[in-house]
This record gives structure tokens, sequence and C-alpha cells, in this order.
């Protein structure tokens, strides 16, 4: 039996009333939180046997959040040279309309989702492992204590056991795409066999459900609509029944994406995921803004999940929130609306920039700054996202018989002087860096804002030698351009 006792933070539960305890307690006991309430309450419920077991984390300086919950994110590092990555220029003058820009160029989009296949084989084992892990360890680093991949350019199962050595949460996927919509053409092409595709995830599906940790699980998503005959989405809505688990995709992603859809495939994205059985409450959308009325009534009447990537769309060109407001009406009609990172090919926005970007984006859109309080972006990112996860029952927020998934951040400096409301002073001026302390499970994975377990310098090591050697090998980028952007690289 261990137990830990974090005492006389600033608590925000992110339960269902958003209880905040200004001088809260959380007592944990193997791995579940077994009291959480005001620092006097939870010490009266101390009993002898936790007293002499109990480690204390002091925390009259910090607040205490759930661990934070990136429910769509993708491991896209293997590209951290060509995809936006080490190869630019130091300077960013030149810079161009890149694919997502501009309402999206689709067949361009399309055919890029189509080439992971080939790039995932090209990793090797070793590789996969080195860069996966380094890549979750970000996330970790930022706050996020379980992450739900909506399709990487890794191995799932080297995604798995870099989660499970890191410690945190992870659901699994697989890159799953069998189409590609070419230019000059006016028919998608299939690519691969939808029953590959579907056996690849069913596999993955039956390893997940063999896992012994409790903090790997499988839900199977489709890389984009633009990527998915009709017997692939028929078959998924197939599997995501009989295995009873969520499904993913995107979609309503960019402008041009209905136009591409109706004439390719006869029908707009939601539309065609509806038909073929896909829209249910098992599905999270990521994007989910260019979706005509019609669609955003069969979401509404499924109970659909949407997740947002607000801190994301800036850098990326693309228009996913004030172009049509879609995503924030749907939140206002009562659909479930959580916040993500997505994925790029380096660090990109993390959970607390996120949230930021949410606070400030949705409320400047309604001129109304009560429509997403601090507390709104910080259940968007813990009790909302686990819905979307389907892991509700067991993370999401602080309460009493859920897991020990707590995230600390010190209160002690500047940016909170005489403010009330840390998680307000966070939102304005923090951001992932500020995590200090990370427990999942009631287990501590970084404290002091250090990685505990794990030896980051190796980690890193690892990562910039396996990507490295994949972009060499697998991208043909010539070895003196790839040592000479390593050689410089913080080692
Ligand atoms: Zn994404």
């Amino acid at each position: 039996m261990s137990s830990l006792l974090i005492r006389n933070g600033v608590v925000y539960t992110a339960d269902a009333a958003e209880t905040v305890h200004q001088r809260g307690s959380i007592l944990v006991v193997d791995g579940k939180i077994a009291a959480i309430g005001t620092a006097d309450e939870v010490s009266a419920a101390l009993d002898e046997v936790t007293r002499a077991e109990l480690k204390t984390i002091d925390a009259s300086s910090m607040m205490v959040l759930p661990g934070l919950i990136n429910a769509h994110w993708h491991d896209m590092f293997a590209m951290g040279f060509p995809l936006r990555g080490a190869l630019r220029p130091v300077s960013d003058r030149h810079d161009e309309l890149a694919m997502f820009g501009g309402g999206g160029d689709m067949h361009k989009i399309s055919g890029m989702f189509d080439s992971f296949d080939g790039l995932i084989e090209g990793l090797t084992p070793d590789e996969a492992y080195a860069i996966a892990e380094y890549s979750m360890w970000t996330q970790m680093r930022g706050g996020v204590t379980t992450i739900g991949d909506v399709g990487s350019l890794n191995r799932p199962t080297a995604l798995v056991r870099a989660a499970r050595d890191l410690g945190i949460r992870f659901v699994a996927t697989t890159w799953a795409a069998d189409a590609i919509c070419a230019p000059g053409a006016d028919k998608f092409v299939r690519t691969r066999d939808a029953d590959g595709v579907l056996s690849q995830v069913e596999e993955l599906l039956k390893a997940c459900e063999q896992d012994d940790s409790g903090r790997i699980r499988c839900r199977p998503s489709i890389a984009y609509v633009t990527n998915m005959t009709d017997e692939l989405g028929r078959g998924f809505a197939d599997l995501v029944a009989r295995h009873d688990v969520g499904f993913a995709t995107h979609v309503g992603a960019v402008r041009n994406e209905p136009e591409l859809l109706r004439k390719f495939y006869g029908a707009t994205g939601v539309r065609r995921l509806h038909e073929l059985g896909l829209v249910t409450d098992r599905l999270m959308a990521a994007h989910c803004a260019f979706v005509d009325d019609e669609e955003q009534e069969l979401l509404r009447n499924a109970g659909a999940h949407i997740s947002h990537s607000p801190g994301k769309y800036g850098p990326s060109g693309e228009s996913t929130l004030t172009e049509t407001g879609v995503v924030p009406r749907l939140r206002r009609a009562g659909l479930d609306v959580s916040l993500s990172t997505d994925g790029a090919s380096l660090p990109n926005a993390g959970m607390v920039e996120t949230m930021r970007a949410a606070w400030q984006m949705y409320n400047e859109l309604v001129a109304d700054h009560t429509d997403v309080l601090p507390s709104d972006a910080l259940a968007m990112s813990t009790r909302i996202a686990a819905r979307g996860l389907r892991w509700a029952d067991e993370i999401g927020s602080l309460e009493v018989g859920k897991c020990a998934d707590i995230v600390l951040v010190r209160t002690d400096d500047w940016r909170y002087l005489l403010n009330p409301r840390p998680l307000e002073s966070l939102l304005w001026l923090g951001g992932s860096h500020d995590i200090d302390t990370v427990i999942v499970g009631g287990e501590v994975l970084l404290s002091g804002g250090e990685t505990v377990g794990v030896d980051i310098v190796d980690v890193r090591e690892r990562y910039l030698d396996a990507l490295g050697s994949f972009t060499k090998r697998c991208l043909r980028v010539p070895a003196e351009v790839v040592d000479g952007v390593l050689n410089g690289a913080l080692r």
C-alpha cells in the first residue's frame, strides 16, 4: 500500500460542478484518489496506517490540476527535417502558403496522407521507439498524462511501448488510409486493400486488450475522410461496434474539403460518415468546422464529440475557428468539444497554450468573456476530453475513486501576485514549460520540472540519432546536410 498526500494547494477538481478548493489537499492511496477537499477535511480523513506510510508534497505555492488529456495527437517527429522542420532557413521571410493554408490543397494533403504507410514501414523498430519516446516525453513534460492518437507516422507497437516506459496513458491507433484523391481525376483511386487495413487495427485492438498496465487502450481511427473508401468505413463501423470502442477521424478540416468529397465520393464528410454508420456517440471528429447545417444536426443527434485544436490553426494556415464559427456554436448547443494539440514534426502549442487560445479566441468571436471561462478551458482539456476517449470512469477530474493523474504548477512568481485565480494567470502568462510535477496513477513522473526515472539526456540522444538515420535512409536527405543540422543541435 503506497500513499501520497498533496497538501495545501489551490485545487481545481474539474468535477461536474467545477469545484475549486482554495487550500485543498488530495490523498492518494494505491494510485487512486482516496480523499479530496479542504486541507482540514483531508487531514481528518487520514488514518493511522495511511499516516505512517505517507509521502507528502507541499503544494502551498502551487495549483493542482487534473492530468491534461490530449485526445487528438499524432507523433510526426519522424518528419522533423522535411515537414516544416529543421531544413528550413533561419529567416521566415520567404515562407509560402503550405498545403493546409488557403482552404487546403486537397490533392496534396490526400497524397501525403497516403504516403505515410511506406514511411512507417521504413522505420526500424529501434528508430521507431526512440522517436516515439522523445515525442511522447514532450507531451508529458507539458502536463499531458493521457494521449489519444489519431494516426502517427510511427509504429503503434513502438508508441505503446514508449508510453508504458514513460508511465503515461495512451490510446493507440494505426495509420489507416486506403484511397487517394489524385489531381486531374474525378474519382478516388484505391491504394490498398481495406481488409488489410482493418486486420492491422484489429491486431492492435487485441494486443491492447491484453495490456496489464491499465494505461493502454486502443481506438481505431482513419487518417482523413478524403482517404477512406466506403468499404473501409463500413468495416470500421463494424469493428468499433464489435470491440465496443471509440472511433476518430479528421473531418470538416479545411474549406476545400466538402467540394472535393462531393466530387470524389459523392457526399461531404459527416454525411458520408453517417451513411457508413460512423456518426454515433463513439465518434470523435477532429476539427469539424466545415460542416453544413444538416451535418451539424447529425452530429448533435448522435451526441458525437469534437476535438478542436485552436493553438495550432493560425501557424498552419487553417481557419477552423473564425471562418465558420461552427465549433463554438455546437459547443454552446451542448455538444462535447474538447481541446487538443493535433501534431507537428517539432513541438507545437501544448495543452496550456491551447487552453489559452480557446479562452482568448472563442470569447473574442462572440464578444463575451464568459463564453469560455478558464475553468471551461480546463474542463475541455480534462473531464470533457476523457469523455471523448470513453475513459471518464477513471480519469479527467479529481474525484474520490478516480485514478490519481495530477499536475502541479508553481504559483510563487510575479505572474501570480495578487491574483486569487492562478489558472487565469497561467492562461495569461504561462506555458507548457511551467508544469512542475506530473503524476500518473499516483506515480511521480516529473518533479520540479525534472523527469523522474528516465534519463532524458539519453532519450534525446537516441531520438536525434534515430531521426538522423531515418532521414538519410528513407527521406534521402544528404548525409552532410543531416549531420550539419544534428551537430548544431542541443545535445
Ligand atoms: Zn490531426
